[in-house]
């Protein structure tokens, strides 16, 4: 998708910290952290947001938090807990539109969020 922030950095137009990548996701640390650990996981398929979710995208959902199971073993913070957050509109807070799945922990977070 042309100019979307994220679709550049699955193509390496624009660096990232990465974290995990296969052929369906890609995991990368989030430029202005909110906690100690977060991190965003994202669908290398171009999906707007959560609105635009078609059922044959199920597979890739389903994967990005098995895939988030795995990252939080590698943060260390499985046993201390976290959070897993997906922005979606205005209300939502969502600025960047390719959906997005935010990965919080390393701290104590609150509940419930402003
Ligand atoms: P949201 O506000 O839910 O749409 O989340 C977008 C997130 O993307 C924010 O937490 C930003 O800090 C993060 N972000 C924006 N640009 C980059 C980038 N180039 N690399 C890493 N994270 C980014
Ligand atoms: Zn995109």
């Amino acid at each position: 998708m042309d100019n979307c922030i994220f679709c550049k950095i699955i193509n390496g137009e624009i660096p990232s910290q990465k974290v995990y990548e296969d052929e369906l996701v890609l995991s990368f640390k989030d430029i202005n952290p909110e906690a100690p650990a977060h991190v965003l996981i994202i669908p290398k398929k171009h999906i707007s947001s959560l609105n635009e979710l078609e059922k044959e995208d199920e597979h890739i959902i389903s994967h990005v938090f098995m895939v988030a199971k795995e990252i939080v073993k590698e943060l260390g913070i499985e046993k201390s807990g976290y959070r897993i957050v997906t922005n979606c509109g205005e209300d939502g807070g969502q600025t960047v539109p390719h959906v997005h799945f935010h990965l919080l922990g390393g701290r104590s977070l609150q509940w419930p969020p402003g």
